[in-house]
């Protein structure tokens, strides 16, 4: 038995409304399955994930609990938290949920629900970079010039060799993630992701080379462009069986 658990804390607590759907976004199909659905089978079917913390809307609980957990027949969901106003707020009252079910050596591996793409290999690197580092972050580097822009005006072209987008998971010891989010919440800090936070604390995070197909689900683009990487991915592996 490992020393540590590993814990998934998916947020998917976000309103979704730039999909323009009746529904929340995370709940619209992908390959026959609600998008959520999809994220949180990778983390169940991972021999690497001990429980799995899920954080929803507080209105749409019942919903997910019905829809996703039972329907899915999810047996490493151990809580629905309510989310917060932000995704950071979202974060903390997962962190909070499970405290005094972890011990502070436990790595927390922080996932966006609305990454159905992920692979259960980017869990497993994940966990190993969250054990030798204070965090390990998924990235791919910035395929395009990125530019930093004032009131329509470029003030400076930014080294890409030097720029990566950071992608979720996101893992860390419970311990390290958990300070970082106290700082900032002290400090009224709102960063953009989970690692920006475990930074400004003076953590050590190493990049993790993510893959393209890891999208963000937010626009009805992304959902075209996510039917397309998976049904590529599920002809590419009727091909290998
Ligand atoms: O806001 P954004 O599109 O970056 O959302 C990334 C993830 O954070 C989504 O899975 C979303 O549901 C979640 N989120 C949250 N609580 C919020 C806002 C976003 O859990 N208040």
């Amino acid at each position: 038995m490992m020393p540590f658990k590993s814990i998934a804390l998916i947020p998917a607590a976000g309103m979704g409304r730039r999909m323009g759907a009746s529904i929340n976004k995370q709940y619209l199909q992908l390959g026959g399955m609600p998008i959520v659905a999809r994220t949180v089978s990778v983390f169940e079917q991972s021999p690497l994930i001990d429980a799995i913390y899920l954080v929803i809307p507080a209105e749409e609980i019942p919903y997910c609990q019905e829809h996703v957990v039972e329907a899915y027949r999810f047996s490493k969901v151990v809580a629905i938290v309510p989310g917060g106003k932000e995704r950071q707020h979202s974060v903390m009252n997962g962190l909070r949920g499970m405290k005094e079910h972890v011990s502070g050596n436990d790595i927390i591996l922080i996932h966006d629900g609305v990454r159905p793409l992920i692979t259960v290999e980017a869990l497993r690197e994940s966990i190993a970079a969250a054990s030798s580092h204070d965090g390990g972050v998924m990235a791919v580097q910035a395929k395009d010039t990125i530019k930093s822009v004032k009131n329509g005006i470029v003030t400076s072209t930014l080294d890409r060799t030097t720029l990566w987008q950071a992608q979720t998971p996101q893992a860390f010891r419970f311990s390290v993630i958990f300070s970082a989010h106290q700082a900032a919440e002290t400090d009224h800090y709102l960063g953009t992701d989970d690692a920006s936070l475990v930074e400004r604390i003076g953590g050590t995070v190493r990049i993790i080379q993510g893959d393209y197909h890891n999208i963000k689900i937010t626009t009805p683009e992304d959902l075209i462009l996510a039917e397309a990487f998976l049904s590529s991915t599920q002809k590419t592996r009727a091909r290998h069986d």
